[in-house]
């Protein structure tokens, strides 16, 4: 029997393999045949402490059981007040920088990088400046998949169809070595132009290969925006809750965004929820007595009770055990690994930042739409892995209790695969 599931970015004419998960627990995901995977990228980059986190799945119960679903808009809830409290305490804060003082909840990525959006022009135009309405974006970003999130990322095959819909937006070249000053003087130059807001992803940019760059350049892209009155929108969503090596990989520059989009891990990786935190000077310019100043955005699920539950859990689980210890501890075992990977003669470019490692196959054909990437999703799935390539790149992005012989099988399978595959290219 077919299944009517319509599954996201996959191409289900080519009848590959759809695994049935029944059940997960720590970096192991169980299959209704009886196997079981190691999730080498956190189920989409959402899962820290472990799947069925236990700390978390209790806070969920206990919240189903006493408020599940609340209208968010002139209303509140516990769970809610909580986590925005404790986001606003664990937020980046750098001296003579304004703080992030506001939470605007949603829940996903993509709406919490539109919401960033919307705040940003919602801004300059309460302030009567809607002239300033263009954002600059960072090349090969990615920060969602709604309209809005597609304007400001890369465009590619994966978003050509909708072309038409997408915005105008000023592009600056990515900070690759030996194009740094590039990069900095364009931003200079289009800061110059009164543009509304600068969005990047802060350190590395995921979808778009697992590009690094410094924290030296993340700092002064943001004093160029600073210097110039340009909003400074960090989408923190892949990079927050640890990833980098840092609870956010803006704490690594001593950078504190004008706006910062975080979800995927926010809730541990357990239910959908994002939010969108804001300086003060965001959320005064929607500040009034006058009810078209109001910021119109909304959607149904806004803050929902359980969701937020499952949040509070996951920032007291940040406060009371040592999560970066425990990522610290990951991260060098899996630099240990990568450094002998990295003498493999079938790859290139191996990287890595906090618990996130990355290295490019050297291969003909490359390109996103090459069958090299499902062919190395088939290949890890074989031995009883869930990585899920770039393209050419291979990247692990394991949840945070990942331990050593987990480790060693997703490393020597991509040693085997770089057999394989590079002898094949
Ligand atoms: N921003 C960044 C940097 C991302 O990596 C992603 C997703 O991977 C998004 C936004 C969109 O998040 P979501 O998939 O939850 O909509």
């Amino acid at each position: 029997m077919t299944s009517p599931v319509w599954h996201p970015f996959t191409q289900h004419g080519l009848g590959e393999p759809i695994p049935h998960v029944v059940r997960a627990e720590g970096a192991l995901l169980h299959l209704a045949d009886g196997r079981s995977l190691i999730d080498g990228i956190s189920s989409w980059w959402v899962t820290t402490h472990g799947h069925c986190n236990p700390r978390i799945a209790a806070a969920i119960a206990a919240q189903a059981a006493q408020l599940d679903q609340l209208i968010f808009a002139g209303y509140t809830h516990g769970p809610a007040e909580a986590v925005a409290q404790g986001l606003i305490d664990l937020a980046p804060r750098a001296p003579d920088q304004p703080t992030l003082s506001h939470v605007f909840y949603s829940d996903s990525g993509s709406t919490a990088v539109e919401v960033a959006l919307k705040m940003a022009l919602g801004y300059w135009h309460n302030l009567d400046q809607p002239e300033r309405h263009c954002i600059l974006v960072l090349e090969h970003s990615y920060h969602g998949d709604t309209i809005g999130a597609m304007s400001v990322g890369e465009r590619g095959v994966y978003n050509a169809a909708w072309q038409p819909l997408l915005f105008d937006v000023g592009t600056i070249p990515f900070p690759a070595p030996g194009c740094q000053q590039a990069c900095l003087a364009a931003l200079e130059a289009a800061c110059a132009q009164r543009p509304a807001a600068f969005i990047v992803e802060p350190l590395i940019l995921g979808a778009g290969g697992m590009l690094v760059y410094s924290p030296d350049i993340l700092r002064e892209m943001a004093a160029i925006c600073r210097k110039h009155d340009v909003l400074f929108i960090a989408d923190e969503v892949m990079t927050g809750w640890g990833r980098t090596g840092t609870l956010f990989a803006c704490e690594q520059a001593d950078v504190v965004p004008d706006i910062m989009p975080v979800a995927k891990g926010i809730t541990g990786g357990a239910m959908p929820l994002a939010a969108t935190l804001a300086t003060a000077p965001i959320f005064d310019a929607h500040y009034s007595t006058d009810r078209a100043k109001l910021f119109y955005h909304s959607s149904s699920y806004t803050a929902n009770a359980i969701a937020c539950a499952a949040a509070a859990a996951n920032l007291a689980i940040w406060r009371e055990e040592d999560v970066l210890g425990r990522i610290a501890s990951l991260a060098a075992g899996m630099a240990a690994r990568l450094e002998r990977l990295a003498h493999h003669p079938a790859f290139v470019n191996p990287r890595q930042v906090g618990a996130i490692a990355a290295i490019d196959l050297i291969a003909a054909d490359a390109g996103y739409l090459s069958d090299l990437a499902p062919s190395l999703r088939a290949f890890f799935l074989e031995r009883g892995l869930l990585l899920r390539p770039l393209g050419n790149t291979i990247y692990l992005m394991p949840p945070y209790c990942a331990d050593m012989d987990q480790l060693d099988r997703l490393f020597a399978a991509i040693a085997q695969a770089g057999d394989y595959f590079g002898r094949n290219a």
